[in-house]
């Protein structure tokens, strides 16, 4: 668990300024870092208290009228950002179970006290384990006053487990059997691969490759091998750049697949690799061996048959062979595909999917991988995406590809996908299915996918299925999070995240907080806060298929001047928690809201910068992702405008109108990759990657 600053901020101000940052609706015009290097911090002209973040304040009198929008927006150092990329590794799994709290479901921890039990009340005593079979011993009975809810719980001195490090490990449950024998299996290499490759008519476009580009290895040549043998003795043209080659987007896809078969038989022998391809057919090749099981027509719209095709893909035992065997067969294979035809994706997908978690089913492991590469939009069968401009249709597009990825993120399956540049392939629904899988979003350019194909095997998936539990004192509150992630129990709350999968890549897990009022505090009969407990539990599958749960537990001392808490703050950590934090506004459709907040934290940044003499240009590469996407959105907005689309002030609307807008956004944004696969990679991967 790290912290945004060595001090948690409390302000006893209700709503006091100094909690509260002012954005003047004119810094929305130029880019956030322009504006970080210009603009001088003054909130003294604010008058409004008691607005709720983001709310634009009125203008005061007719006089007034063509001033500026100025939005409050509540910014301070209380984050905490939790790296979930260690999970499994190196642990010590303690013995015993975990006690709780009766009250607020916290473990007993390294913070936690014990009093003896004479010192509880009487109405204690009573529940306390008199009459149980160990005997009616109250030496033996403590109280422990939770730290988090102050509750009073007896427990039994000797089924305290050892609690002395702030992380704790415990294993939930061993994993499970599995259907096929492992005995010759290397475990850490077993896994498939599912390559779903588009061969529809677009494939054929070509791009310039300059032969004295050198993407990896011997990658160029690899490329060169593609061409057509002897042709380009003697046919240039008189005029012809004669250091430029052509390539189709197909023949690029070819050459990093091969890569990667290279790749898996050099270094994880034991995958299987089974070949998906589609057009207006889809073709399950499998290992290569036989001939290609091919669906059309109405199959396609089939949901379930396409699920029951999948798991025809040959590769699907241990029985059959591994890539070391059949690398030959599948190269041939997919050098022999030819493009032709409309994007039969979702079908593909769907059969891709199945067949992926039918191996991991049989075989109990969680690696198997299915890599998607598309340069359209799919148009055929299942999960076609072209639609109207209706608002449901959209709905039910994001509802499928979400089933889809959630489906295949239990089934321990993650999905990759590559989007070529181009032509419009709404990576806003189909990064759906590698958001939930813990796979990678790519708009790429159709010569560096050997690049980028590369890079994709070098991120390993850590866990699967992990599950994430906040808690938090008392007197203290999350902060813009989703109501329905956030249990409330009379005065305590916890935050419930279900993270999915996590790979190396995945971006630390970060919420804000606030301190109650010192109001709220008093009726809570807190009084002053010095220091304040946190806890984390963490859920999560091991490769390997074992249930385990994490404990982490600390605490950190109260401040309440603000210029304390910002000469510790750690800006890399906030930095990244407010890049994932603005993405997520605007994939929710609140554009303005996400530059009102990156604004306001880019004040706060100045003012940390300025007491802590911080690099400013390390700082401006923290924030360089932000700045793009920032400035896209700002694009979008504008063109809204333009053509009358544009909703002002996100926080004044009702529900309803929240979700049009949400989906009317989301629908412009299944027509612009860019954006789309930006906010992607910003929300969820690690900024460092
Ligand atoms: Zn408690």
């Amino acid at each position: 668990m790290n912290f945004g600053s060595d001090f948690v901020f409390a302000n006893d101000d209700d709503g006091g300024d100094d909690c509260f940052e002012v954005v003047d609706e004119g810094t929305l015009t130029t880019t956030l870092i322009e504006g970080m290097r210009s603009v001088e911090i003054d909130s003294s002209d604010l008058e409004t208290h008691g607005l709720s973040s983001s709310v634009p304040l009125v203008s005061r009198g007719a006089k007034e009228k063509k001033k500026k929008k100025k939005y409050r927006e509540r910014v301070d150092v209380n984050v905490v950002s939790i790296d979930l990329t260690n999970l499994g590794a190196n642990c010590t799994f303690g013995t015993g179970d975990p006690i709780s709290c009766k009250k607020c479901g916290v473990f007993f921890s390294h913070l936690s006290k014990l009093m003896g039990a004479n010192t509880g009340t009487t109405e204690q005593l009573k529940c306390s384990p008199k009459d149980s079979s160990s005997g009616g011993d109250f030496e033996n009975v403590a109280i422990w006053k939770c730290e988090f809810c102050m509750h009073s719980n007896p427990i039994i001195r000797e089924e305290i487990p050892d609690t002395s490090l702030s992380t704790q490990e415990y294993i939930l449950a061993p994993p499970p059997i599995a259907e096929e024998s492992l005995a010759n299996s290397n475990r850490q290499d077993l896994g498939v691969v599912i390559p779903c490759v588009d061969t529809s008519g677009s494939m054929c476009i070509s791009s310039e490759l300059e032969e004295k580009v050198k993407i990896r290895g011997d990658v160029t040549s690899r490329l060169n091998d593609l061409r057509v043998g002897g042709d380009e003795l003697d046919q240039w043209l008189p005029n012809e750049n004669r250091n430029v080659s052509y390539v189709s987007r197909l023949q690029c896809v070819q050459a990093a697949i091969s890569s990667l078969i290279d790749d898996l038989k050099e270094h994880k022998k034991e995958t299987r690799v089974g070949l998906v391809t589609f057009s207006d057919k889809v073709s399950i090749h499998g290992d290569g061996s036989g001939q290609p099981f091919v669906v059309s027509g109405s199959s396609l719209d089939d949901f379930d048959s396409m699920v029951e095709i999948g798991k025809l893909n040959k590769p699907l035992s241990l029985q059959s062979r591994s890539i070391e065997h059949t690398a030959n067969s599948i190269t041939e294979r997919l050098f022999a595909l030819e493009e032709g035809g409309p994007t039969g994706l979702g079908p593909a997908v769907v059969a891709a999917i199945a067949g992926a978690a039918e191996f991991n089913r049989k075989t109990n492991t969680s690696n198997a991988k299915v890599v998607l590469a598309t340069d359209g939009l799919a148009n055929i069968g299942v999960g076609s995406l072209e639609t109207d401009d209706r608002i449901d249709s959209a709905v039910k597009t994001h509802q499928f590809y979400s089933m889809l990825g959630d489906w295949a993120s239990k089934a321990g399956v993650t999905v990759d996908v590559f989007g070529i540049e181009g032509e419009n392939c709404d990576i806003e629904n189909l990064g759906t299915l590698a958001d939930r899988t813990g796979g990678s979003v790519n708009l790429v350019n159709p010569i560096n996918l050997l690049t980028d194909f590369g890079h994709m095997l070098a991120s390993n998936k850590v866990a699967s299925e992990v599950s994430v539990k906040v808690y938090i004192h008392s007197g203290v509150e999350f902060r813009g999070e989703d109501v329905g992630s956030i249990c409330q129990n009379e005065n305590h709350s916890h935050l419930v995240k279900e993270v999915g999968t996590v790979t190396e890549d995945t971006a630390p897990m970060s919420f804000e907080f606030n301190v109650k009022s010192a109001s709220e505090l008093k009726k809570l009969k807190h009084g002053q806060l010095q220091s304040l407990p946190f806890q984390v539990h963490v859920s999560y599958t091991t490769n390997d298929g074992m249930r385990c749960l994490r404990v982490i537990t600390d605490q950190k001392n109260v401040t309440r001047a603000r210029d304390v808490a910002e000469k510790t703050a750690n800006v890399k950590l906030l930095a990244g928690h407010v890049q994932s934090r603005c993405a997520s506004y605007a994939q929710e459709g609140h554009y303005t809201k996400s530059r009102v907040s990156a604004r306001a934290w880019g004040q706060m940044f100045n003012r940390a910068m300025s007491q802590q003499q911080h690099n400013r240009e390390e700082m401006e590469i923290n924030l360089q992702q932000l700045n793009e996407v920032d400035n896209l959105i700002g694009e979008t907005v504008k063109e809204e405008r333009s053509c009358g689309d544009y909703m002002s002030s996100d926080d004044e609307m009702d529900e309803e109108v929240k979700m049009r807008q949400k989906f009317k956004r989301k629908q412009k944004r299944s027509k612009n990759d860019a954006l789309s696969s930006k906010l992607y990679n910003m929300s969820s991967k690690s900024s460092n990657c």
